[in-house]
């Protein structure tokens, strides 16, 4: 198959070859890029449908059967589906919101397409998806790697151990992907598809209406007043932290009060911003003073040395190290790691300790509904569950210590392994997710290393109250947390 030179043909993988075929369109079957700038996939699928001389077609399938996902993250979604119908109309693509099974829908709609092209999945739920419809369709399906910068599969071909391992070689590719998406417009008009009976358009100008159509969880309240979806939302926050907080993000990104991170994790985790275009935007980030000091060349963006230095090399170096560093960590695991999902999955040295230590006296025990209503006697954890209860979103640093305490409050690590991974699911925007699996699994041990022997966490890192004290104002966290 003839894949094109421009997009990296190695983003691009075969999942089912049934070489070339006519049909009355080139069905792109939006997932997890739910986007319409940057994304490889729709440019490959537009790219493919004017070789073919046919129209683009870009099917999104709602259902209502995701595990986990509640009504708060199906409003971001709605919302950021809103922006994919108005961004594909201004480009001339057709595009159908179809509420179902996505099996079912993609396996329909293609019936009369050329092919059908996807993104790369990630995680089980997605991944099983792809390999139903792939045995089931008469057509060649595509999925393109899109929502990292260095493909998974070009990053490494083994579960990596830390970050340490992955860096270099995220290093070595950075410069060969770190490269604008090239775009493509449509030479065909829409196709003007005729549904199946049954088949009805989802409305997307009622959100209120398709989400009280949908059966999901509502328990968890919306996060209106903080959280909009949508490549517009991203784009307008995106701003905003690239002209002030960017500057003092390697300075302050561990200070909770000081909000001085993207918190554009919710966009990534739906694919309403690309990686790559964040990771762009940040290298062009330049100083309008007489003293602006050198670029971050691509070669030196990861890892790279650190020599006399200013402030804005640091920041450019800091975001690059969690947007792809640790992000592809992340997918590095779910990648190579079948159960990713299991407390099993984790190092053994981290399961042994903890559990050669399951019998040390633990400060307090709290059942699920005491944590879930902040009512610990911990003011800190307590401020920072009810950010995450109230917003959809926590501070890293807020978060790392709100999963090292749950451990402390549970009477084993597996129980409190599955409470921390199921209320990080249900409450953050960007749950469910890669990063879920890896960094609640952080809490453990994963990608880290042995630490000085303490009670209850043995060799695994710790953290504490009088460490929150000492290094960030939390007092000014939790005032803030109070005025939300
Ligand atoms: C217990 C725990 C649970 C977490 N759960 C999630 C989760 O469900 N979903 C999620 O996306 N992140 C999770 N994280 C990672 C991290 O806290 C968030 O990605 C980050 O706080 C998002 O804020 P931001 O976009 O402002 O990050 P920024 O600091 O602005 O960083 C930019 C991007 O880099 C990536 N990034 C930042 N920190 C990390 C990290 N530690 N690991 C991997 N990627 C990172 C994110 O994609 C983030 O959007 C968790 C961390 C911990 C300790």
């Amino acid at each position: 198959m003839n894949h094109t030179p421009e997009l990296h043909a190695d983003r691009v993988e075969i999942l089912k070859d049934k070489g070339r075929r006519a049909g009355r369109y080139v069905l792109y079957w939006m997932q997890g890029a739910q986007r319409v700038e940057d994304n490889h996939a729709l440019e490959y699928a537009v790219q493919r449908a004017n070789e073919h001389g046919l129209p683009p077609l870009v099917l999104f399938c709602l259902t209502d059967g995701y595990p986990e996902a509640n009504r708060r993250h199906y409003r971001f979604m709605l919302e950021g589906l809103q922006d994919v119908a108005a961004g594909l109309s201004a480009r001339g693509i057709e595009f159908l919101c179809l509420s179902g099974d996505p099996v079912e829908l993609v396996v329909e709609l293609a019936h009369r397409a050329a092919m059908v092209v996807t993104e790369r999945a990630y995680l089980q739920v997605p991944k099983s998806w792809r390999e139903q419809v792939a045995a089931r369709i008469s057509c060649s399906l595509l999925s393109v790697d899109t929502n990292l910068i260095v493909p998974v599969h070009i990053a490494s071909r083994k579960r990596e151990y830390a970050a340490r391992t992955l860096r270099p070689r995220l290093r070595e590719h950075f410069a060969q992907y770190c490269r604008p998406v090239p775009r493509h417009e449509p030479q065909q008009a829409p196709a003007a598809v005729k549904l199946a009976r049954g088949l009805e358009p989802v409305d997307l100008r009622h959100i209120d209406t398709v989400l009280d159509r949908l059966r999901i969880d509502r328990t968890p309240s919306e996060v209106t007043p903080y959280f909009r979806g949508g490549e517009q939302e991203a784009e307008r926050r995106l701003r905003i932290f690239l002209n002030r907080t960017f500057f003092s993000y390697a300075g302050f990104r561990n200070e909770p009060r000081k909000q001085a991170v993207s918190a554009m994790s919710p966009y990534l985790h739906f694919g309403h911003v690309s990686p790559l275009r964040l990771a762009l935007e940040v290298l062009q980030v330049t100083r309008t003073d007489a003293s602006a000091p050198r670029q971050l060349t691509l070669e030196d963006a990861i890892g790279g040395e650190r020599g006399p230095d200013d402030g804005l090399r640091e920041n450019k170096r800091a975001f690059l190290e969690e947007l792809c560093v640790r992000r592809e960590l992340a997918h590095n695991y779910v990648e190579y790691e079948p159960h990713y999902d299991r407390y099993s999955a984790l190092p053994e040295w981290t399961r042994q300790t903890l559990t050669s230590h399951a019998g040390d006296v633990r400060p307090a025990i709290y059942d699920l509904q005491t944590l879930e209503a902040a009512a610990t006697d911990d003011d800190y954890w307590n401020a920072a569950m009810t950010e995450m209860v109230k917003t959809g979103f926590m501070h890293n640093y807020m978060r790392m210590y709100w999963g090292k305490r749950i451990l402390t409050w549970t009477t084993d690590p597996e129980q409190a392994y599955e409470i921390i991974l199921a209320l990080n699911n249900k409450y953050f925007l960007d749950g469910r997710d890669p990063n879920s699996y890896a960094n609640v699994g952080w809490i453990f041990g994963l990608h880290d290393r042995p630490w000085p022997e303490r009670a209850v966490f043995g060799t695994v890192r710790t953290m504490s109250a009088a460490g929150l004290e000492r290094k960030c104002d939390i007092s000014g966290y939790v005032r803030w947390v109070d005025q939300l």
